[in-house]
């Protein structure tokens, strides 16, 4: 027995348990309509897909309906209770994108305190140079 694709999964999906949309969400407390089979579990293979690793199972059973943003989230890892990072998604909450607003956060930070550095490092002036602060203008 071969290893089961991605697509392949997907096709067993629909082969063995029919379309999952329309049907409620499996997110706790969630409900709205699924726009697809979602993956509920860590994922337990992964497939290259545009150059990221796509994750999924060869579980059929590891799969729910899931609406747009679950589906989005899920796309992002972690599980119902923390995202990847560990961020408690009850706290933090979700992006529209799908993504965990603790990471958001975080990544913003991140990159705010990365340009502070450029900007520090680049307003250093060497010696012998005219600075854009004096502009060499009297
Ligand atoms: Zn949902
Ligand atoms: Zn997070």
């Amino acid at each position: 027995m071969t290893a089961r694709t991605y697509g392949s999964v997907h096709e067993a999906l629909r082969r063995e348990r029919g379309s999952a949309v329309g049907k409620p969400c499996a997110a706790p407390g969630c409900g709205r309509p699924a726009n697809g089979w979602g993956l509920t579990t860590r994922p337990t293979s992964f497939s290259a897909k545009a150059g990221s690793a796509l994750g999924y199972s060869t579980d059929l059973d590891a799969y729910a309906p899931l609406c747009a943003s679950h589906n989005a989230q899920r796309d992002h890892g972690g599980d119902w209770h923390s995202c990847p990072r560990g961020h408690v998604r009850l706290v933090w909450g979700t992006t529209n994108g799908g993504h965990c607003r603790g990471c958001r956060r975080e990544w913003s930070r991140e990159y705010n305190a990365r340009q502070k550095s450029r900007r520090l490092a680049g307003s250093t002036p060497e010696p012998g140079t005219i600075t854009e602060q004096n502009g060499g203008q009297s």
